[in-house]
């Protein structure tokens, strides 16, 4: 008996592993409110940060990704509810956004802090960081390990915290400024989160 394959249309989702299902994105947008973050020429990390959020809950949604943002709108939360927000949850990992600032103006790129050695926190980065780059192309800071910071210390989830540029270095804040920027380093945070928790991208045929 011969077949007709009268038409195949092929698909690529991200389609879910059961694990993953579970595990919620807990997307911290730095700073806000009273705390402003670094605010040099009247660009306020604190709204660029929640912007990008924003962006990446978008794109989490649009994927099927369960996640939680630790604050919508611009209001003022401790480093501690940030990180209870995350720890309520038995399956998560944490994904804060911020923007750098330092003195010296040349200084440009991103970068991607973990706490701890090579666990799981250290895989989130590197499959982060590694998926940013390829969406956005700017210099490469690395992935670096940090003690001193509160939230990835004391979340007890994979926990990054992103840098995704220098408002301090005027190129890099021009580009910051611009959605299409930040719509590219959310894309690159989401496919990272996605390639971490396993999600992958399955073939369907429709007959
Ligand atoms: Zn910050």
């Amino acid at each position: 008996m011969k077949l007709f394959y009268i038409a195949f249309s092929i698909f690529w989702l991200c389609a879910v592993f059961a694990h993953a299902a579970r595990t919620v994105v807990v997307i911290d947008a730095g700073h806000g409110g009273k705390d402003l973050g670094c605010h040099p020429d009247k660009f306020y990390e604190k709204h660029l940060t929640l912007d990008t959020a924003y962006r990446l809950k978008a794109l989490l949604d649009m994927r099927g990704v369960p996640n939680v943002m630790v604050r919508d709108d611009d209001y003022y939360l401790t480093l501690q509810q940030r990180v209870s927000k995350a720890n309520k949850y038995s399956r998560a990992v944490f994904i804060s956004i911020h923007y750098n600032y330092t003195k010296s103006r040349s200084v440009r790129g991103i970068e991607t802090f973990y706490f701890g050695g090579a666990g799981r926190s250290y895989s989130l980065a590197k499959s982060v960081h590694s998926s940013l780059l390829g969406r956005v192309y700017v210099n490469d800071r690395k992935i670096k390990p940090r003690r001193g910071l509160y939230v990835l210390k004391h979340t007890r989830h994979p926990a990054i915290l992103i840098e995704g540029g220098f408002l301090s270095n005027k190129k890099e804040r021009e580009a910051i400024s611009k959605g299409a920027y930040r719509q590219a380093l959310a894309e690159g945070i989401a496919e990272g989160i996605c390639k971490f928790l396993g999600y992958k991208k399955r073939q369907i045929l429709l007959q």
